[in-house]
């Protein structure tokens, strides 16, 4: 596609901004390597070797492209209880059937091969549910990487299957014992290591957010969903959809969606946050519909925090997605209304998550779950001849002992 002058894709400026959002907010003695970094990435996207062996490992180790599969029968359960007459043709972007079962790996790939083009030999992230952890684990297994992942010590508690998955890639798994023992802290803490051994490690950041170029680096690698559901649906339906749907915790799979239609201006986006207990209460992760612009880990960007400027603890059924933060671009996209932002309540989230179960038999992450309830909520305002493409970001498994503990169920 061609860049235009005014076009909504040629974000961020050279120092990093969308708009009044992101930058590189970070202690000076991080300013070398960051920089460093954003001129081996730049040189890395003009080579073709890399595009190269990005391409082979994205269809031989990663299982891409992923299908756009049409949802039959969520459709019609759709239509059902709609008025007459509405209610889109749904399509699924089937990200929960990439190795490792959700889009994280796409990333991942791609920071991996970066940090080996740098000479980096060893690798080091952060992790909140364990997912991001779990394919930068596999990353640098599939590598011969030595590899450390943070992990906030009551997320190492709550996640044990992923905190072993880690160990049997041969990863390393500290817990950070500071602050709220979360993804937030885990993540200050890549940051002080990173500092510390610069020379040899690389920081495989797990979403659109950091400082620059973490996120656009990110949604460029991401981006491959999108640009694959372009092609996908105009071979299917010879022309555009009309809305994209997308869950947003830090909001990789949701940039890597929407930015590649950004410039297409009949075609909507809608982002779902995870609006936790609701948004009248203060345990949700929506940092957009209840959150205020600040500076956290490199960037500002709407963040939950309290009257003092701390942050607050984010709260959602789906561990994904309770990062206090977003990435910028979803900020600026915010504010300049581009893409519409709605929350939607775990309660929500389980109805969207057994609908899709028993209408589609996709068992969905609950994270992209969100996204269903939030199609589900402006199914009605579409007509049966408009079409909807929703990012089915990750597969559910690692989510059903969450979702029977809800159900009042026992295993
Ligand atoms: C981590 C995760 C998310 C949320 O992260 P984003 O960066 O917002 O995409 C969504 N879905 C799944 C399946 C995840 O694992």
């Amino acid at each position: 596609m061609t860049s235009l002058p005014n076009s909504l894709r040629n974000q961020p400026d050279l120092s990093g901004h969308f708009g009044a959002f992101g930058g590189r907010y970070v202690a000076e003695t991080l300013m070398p390597i960051l920089l460093d970094l954003d001129r081996a990435y730049r040189a890395a996207r003009q080579d073709p070797t890399f595009a190269r062996q990005l391409d082979e490992l994205m269809t031989h180790y990663v299982g891409r492209p992923s299908p756009l599969y049409h949802a039959e029968r969520l459709t019609a359960a759709f239509r059902d209880r709609l008025p007459c007459g509405t209610g889109p043709k749904i399509y699924f972007k089937r990200e929960e059937l990439n190795h490792t079962g959700a889009h994280k790996i796409n990333n991942c790939i791609g920071q991996v091969l970066l940090a080996m083009r740098m000479g980096k030999t060893r690798i080091i992230a952060e992790t909140g549910a364990g997912q991001h952890g779990v394919a930068t684990a596999t990353v640098a297994a599939r590598f011969g990487l030595p590899c450390t992942i943070f992990m906030g010590a009551r997320d190492i508690a709550r996640q044990q299957p992923n905190v072993f998955r880690m160990k049997l890639l041969g990863a390393d798994v500290v817990p950070v014992t500071s602050g709220a023992q979360t993804l937030k802290d885990a993540m200050n803490e890549a940051l002080r290591d990173w500092v510390s051994n610069v020379d040899d490690t690389f920081y495989i950041i797990g979403t659109a957010a950091g400082p620059h170029p973490y996120p656009e680096m990110v949604r460029d690698f991401q981006s491959v969903i999108g640009f694959e559901a372009r092609a996908q649906i105009l071979a299917a339906e010879g022309r555009l959809p009309d809305l994209l749907v997308a869950s947003v915790g830090g909001g990789s799979n949701a940039i890597g969606l929407f930015h590649p239609f950004l410039d297409d201006a009949e075609v909507a986006m809608l982002g779902i946050e995870a609006a936790g207990h609701g948004l009248h209460t203060a345990q949700h992760a929506a940092s957009l519909s209840g959150g205020l612009p600040g500076i956290l880990h490199g960037n500002r960007t709407y963040l939950l925090q309290d009257e003092d400027g701390q942050i607050s603890e984010a709260h959602s059924i789906s561990a994904g997605l309770d990062y206090p933060g977003i990435g910028p671009e979803h900020s600026w996209l915010h504010d300049v209304g581009r893409v519409h932002y709605a929350g939607v309540t775990d309660v929500e989230a389980l109805a969207g998550f057994q609908l899709c179960c028993r209408t589609e038999g996709i068992i969905p992450a609950l994270e992209c779950a969100h996204a269903i309830a939030g199609l589900s909520d402006v199914a009605g305002d579409y007509r049966q001849d408009q079409i909807a493409i929703l990012n089915l970001s990750g597969r559910g498994d690692k989510d059903i002992f969450t979702v029977a503990e809800a159900l009042g169920e026992t295993l």
